[in-house]
């Protein structure tokens, strides 16, 4: 039995909880025209109800899923329920009971591309979160890509597709050739746009800035979340605007928020240092506070929590 797939023995493909090694399809698919999701389910560390997994934000997630395939001209012939009961067997079939990275996957068949594969992996993952931890204080050295965002002329970066990665793994190898951790991407007008994988956050005089939707930023929902707490539960003043690349230089901290890393400050962008601690004061209230959320330990927004 095969379990290559980071760790997961069984994945839901097509209607069936099967083995990861079995889920297998032809090397003639088109999966140029794939889009996927990227949604975490994490343990509860309430008092009172320690150990429980929860899917964050599952109904964001499978919705920002639809829009994807309607814009890539797909229709998912499953409900968001049937979709959700999915992701469930899953996890129940893996046994999982630490913090899980699900990642629904839809792509058109080979020859009937009216019809598609949907499937549903899932495996663990180690979090950054906002503890002050080895992951979430680590050095990251990032640079300004010289590769530009997708523009939503071109390939929409609203969508979550496979193919929009291409320009996040050009701008990552260039990255790692120029022995830097990641990049920020500018948008085709030149104003700050966002990571590889990850929407930007800056925060200077104790502002936070995030781009808008319109400079080519995938519609993260990490942000969205972010942008709501931040104002409203933090009374930290947020904007919604254009980052010019100087203003991000002259940030005092600037952090990437997404799904996969969580809240992740940088420390330097272009080999210019942000701001005179890191991570910064700012960041780190709200990796914190965020961390509580996704943890279950704050009695607010626990409807953004799906028991698995
Ligand atoms: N931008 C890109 C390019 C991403 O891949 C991601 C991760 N899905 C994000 C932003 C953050 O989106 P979310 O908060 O929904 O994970």
């Amino acid at each position: 039995m095969s379990t290559a797939f980071h760790g997961a023995e069984f994945c839901w493909m097509n209607g069936d909880v099967i083995e990861t090694g079995k889920a297998l399809v032809s090397a003639m698919e088109p999966i140029h025209l794939g889009i996927f999701e990227g949604i975490k389910a994490y343990v509860e560390n309430d008092v009172q109800s320690r150990g429980n997994l929860n899917i964050f934000r599952w109904r964001p997630h499978v919705e920002r899923l639809r829009r994807s395939a309607a814009v890539c001209g797909m229709r998912i012939p499953y409900t968001n329920e049937e979709l959700l009961e999915a992701t469930r067997k899953t996890i129940r079939a893996n046994r999982f009971d630490t913090n899980v990275y699900i990642q629904p996957r839809i792509w058109p068949k080979a020859g009937t591309p009216q019809d598609v594969h949907v499937v549903v992996p899932a495996w663990t993952f180690e979090t950054v979160l906002g503890r002050d931890n080895q992951q979430f204080s680590k050095n990251r050295r990032f640079m300004i890509s010289s590769w530009r965002r997708i523009a939503s002329d071109a390939l929409p970066p609203q969508a979550k597709s496979w193919a929009n990665y291409g320009n996040s793994a050009l701008a990552l190898r260039e990255a790692q050739r120029l022995g830097c951790d990641g990049a920020i991407f500018l948008d085709n007008r030149g104003f700050v746009s966002e990571g590889t994988g990850a929407c930007v956050m800056a925060v200077r005089n104790g502002k936070v800035t995030t781009p808008p939707v319109t400079a080519s930023i995938l519609e993260s929902v990490t942000r969205e979340t972010l942008l709501k707490v931040i104002a409203e539960d933090l009374n930290i003043p947020v904007d919604v605007s254009d980052i010019a690349r100087v203003e991000l230089y002259a940030s005092d901290e600037v952090f990437l928020c997404g799904t996969g890393g969580e809240i992740t400050p940088l420390t330097s962008i272009d080999d210019l240092p942000l701001g005179k601690e890191y991570p910064g004061p700012v960041t780190k209230r709200i990796a914190e506070y965020y961390a509580n959320i996704l943890e279950g330990k704050t009695e607010k927004h626990k409807e953004w929590l799906t028991p698995v």
